[in-house]
């Protein structure tokens, strides 16, 4: 992480301690040079000065010769601190202000004294090896008249105050450039970081927003380079986020439309992928969405008719359509839309659009069943009646009491005719809601006593007992004579299908608000102890035509349409119907109304 800022740390303390080091060495070396230079001047200023003070002495004896030149050296060396050497042309030392001649090697080949001997003057800086340190040698040729040799005059001098100068620099460079790598270290650190911190900063900023977290903002640096790029990064944040909340929009826009669709959607990948599977697709196959989204369309193992289909589209690319019955969750017949798709985000997979024509199939299917029964209902007494008046017409038939009961036969069957074709056109009127209702206060005691009134006589020939039980003052709002048609109906249908010595009853009682439908309702049960519906037919009868024994209803003179009316006319009131049956024991049919109508 830190990586780069080390780096320019040590780029930037590596320089300056080369440049410094660089600078010291130079520095040393100039003052080394500097101090060797003056002090070989002064050294041969010296040589001069003793020569002209101290001339080599003639050709005398040589113990006294060698006795002045010694006295001579340790008299130079007390006044000038530097130590003489004298030396005859053939090396051998004859006089030294610090040792013995006689203890003391040939010289010749000594750097300086060649020299001295070849140019005049000679200069030697090395080890003396007799006083064990660095010195610097100078040495000059004394000749006579003729110029022929007589000597060298030799200065010593150490170089060990020169030296420890030099040491004491080396030791305050070296103190010096520590200090300064450790301020160069801690100033480029901190510079480093001045360049390196924004851009971590960004990394860390990046990776946020790579993992789709799009609030973190970069710190607006300085107006450079880094701070631009900062600022480019938080507009790219700025924009993505905008982005990503339009697409979160319009996905969120596009899926309430999907799944507030009354059609159910299915959107199927090239590779068989389900991509969309809407709500209502999810009602209709009984499936969940979660268990089929991102996963292949043949996993709808409950719905073969529909797979293959959509194998069917993805194989040839032609647009589909079927109609198909499933039988789970419960029976509907669906109507399939597949359509390929091309190109594009999807990619050449299917679209497939269901249709729930269960309703439509039903009505049309009541529609044609209607249409034979009233057909059949209609065909039985007028072939009755066509065939009874053809045999009075041919005169076959003289006797009076039978032409009497062919003719009762006929009137009979006409009845029956024209009560069925009554009933069907007052079903269709009611049907098609052209019947207006003129609604006015009933009170349902002296109402029920009028509609089992009417029925009395019929009961009473069946010896069946009509029982009533109403709360005074109870009224309701309603059409009095559909309602009296309603309850007519139901005692008419009680007092026929219960045998002789039976018992059919009325009730009738208010409901308060907020029962059951929420507003007050009045109750009015019809019951008997008849014979009873099968519980499979219960469903049933408020259905056109419909009847649990045929013979026994015709015989009644019933035509199938009594409860279908009386269905529409509770409907019409905004009420309700209900039966509950046991076969053998009798039947209740309990109608809801509201007392007060709009
Ligand atoms: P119908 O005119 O044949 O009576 P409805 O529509 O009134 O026709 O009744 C339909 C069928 O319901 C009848 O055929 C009959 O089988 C049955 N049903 C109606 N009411 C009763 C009842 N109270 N007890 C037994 N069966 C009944």
């Amino acid at each position: 992480m830190n990586r780069f800022r080390f780096k320019l740390t040590a780029l930037f303390v590596l320089l300056i301690g080369l440049t410094v080091a660089a600078a010291g060495f130079w520095m040393q070396w100039s003052y080394w040079n500097s101090h060797l230079d003056t002090l070989r001047d002064r050294m041969a200023r010296e040589l001069r000065l003793l020569q002209e003070a101290a001339p080599w002495p003639g050709e005398e004896d040589p113990v006294r010769q060698r006795e002045w030149l010694r006295e001579q050296a340790v008299r130079f060396k007390a006044a000038a601190g530097m130590r003489v050497t004298y030396i005859l042309p053939d090396g051998v030392v004859v006089g030294d202000s610090d040792r013995d001649p006689a203890q003391m090697d040939n010289h010749l080949d000594r750097e300086e004294v060649r020299q001295a001997l070849e140019d005049g003057i000679g200069y030697s800086l090395r080890r003396s090896e007799s006083l064990e340190e660095r010195m610097m040698y100078a040495a000059a040729a004394v000749r006579d008249r003729e110029g022929r040799p007589l000597g060298v005059v030799r200065l010593a001098m150490s170089v060990a105050d020169i030296e420890r100068g030099m040491a004491r620099t080396w030791l305050g460079l070296g103190f010096g450039l520590a200090l300064l790598v450790l301020v160069a270290a801690v100033v480029s650190y901190r510079a480093a970081r001045g360049v390196t911190r924004p851009l971590e900063r960004m990394t860390e900023a990046a990776g946020r927003m790579a993992a789709m977290d799009y609030s973190v903002r970069v710190p607006a640096g300085a107006r450079d380079e880094v701070g631009e790029l900062g600022r480019a990064l938080n507009a790219m944040a700025d924009s993505l986020r905008q982005k990503v909340e339009e697409i979160r929009t319009s996905e969120a826009r596009l899926r309430t439309v999907l799944d507030n669709m009354p059609s159910g959607v299915l959107m199927i990948a090239g590779d068989g992928t389900v991509t969309v599977f809407n709500r209502q697709a999810e009602r209709m196959l009984g499936e969940r969405a979660d268990d089929h989204t991102g996963r292949s369309y043949t996993g709808l193992k409950r719905h073969y008719e529909l797979t293959r289909l959509i194998s069917r589209v993805l194989e040839s690319r032609e647009p589909l359509h079927g109609e198909l019955a499933f039988h789970f969750p419960e029976e509907r017949r669906v109507e399939a839309q597949l359509v390929p798709l091309d190109g594009g985000a999807a990619d050449s997979g299917a679209l497939v659009v269901l249709q729930d024509v269960t309703a439509m199939r039903r009505l049309e299917k009541m529609r044609s069943d209607f249409v034979a029964n009233a057909s059949h209902e209609l065909k039985t007494p007028a072939a009755a009646v066509k065939g009874f008046a053809e045999t009075l017409l041919s005169g076959t038939v003289k006797d009076e009491g039978t032409v009497r009961s062919f003719l009762t036969i006929i009137h009979d069957e006409s009845v029956r005719l024209n009560r069925l074709v009554e009933d069907l056109l007052d079903l269709s009127r009611i049907e098609s809601r052209q019947v207006p209702l003129r609604f006015s206060p009933v009170e349902l005691k002296p109402f029920l006593a009028r509609q089992l009134e009417i029925i009395s006589a019929e009961a009473a020939r069946k010896n069946i007992r009509l029982e009533m039980e109403a709360e005074d003052g109870l009224f309701i709002e309603a059409d009095e004579d559909r309602l009296g048609q309603i309850v007519l109906n139901l005692l008419q249908n009680g007092v026929n299908y219960t045998p002789e010595g039976g018992r059919v009853r009325v009730a009738a009682s208010g409901l308060p608000a907020g029962t059951g439908g929420g507003e007050e309702r009045v109750r009015i049960v019809v019951s008997d102890t008849g014979i009873g519906i099968p519980k499979q037919d219960l469903p049933r009868i408020f259905e056109r035509f419909y009847r649990v024994d045929k013979a026994r209803s015709r015989n009644s003179g019933g035509t199938g349409l009594g409860l279908s009316i009386v269905k529409h006319l509770v409907e019409l009131h905004r009420g309700s119907i209900a039966v509950e049956s046991e076969v053998g024991a009798g039947s209740r049919f309990i109608v809801e109304l509201p007392v007060l109508q709009p």
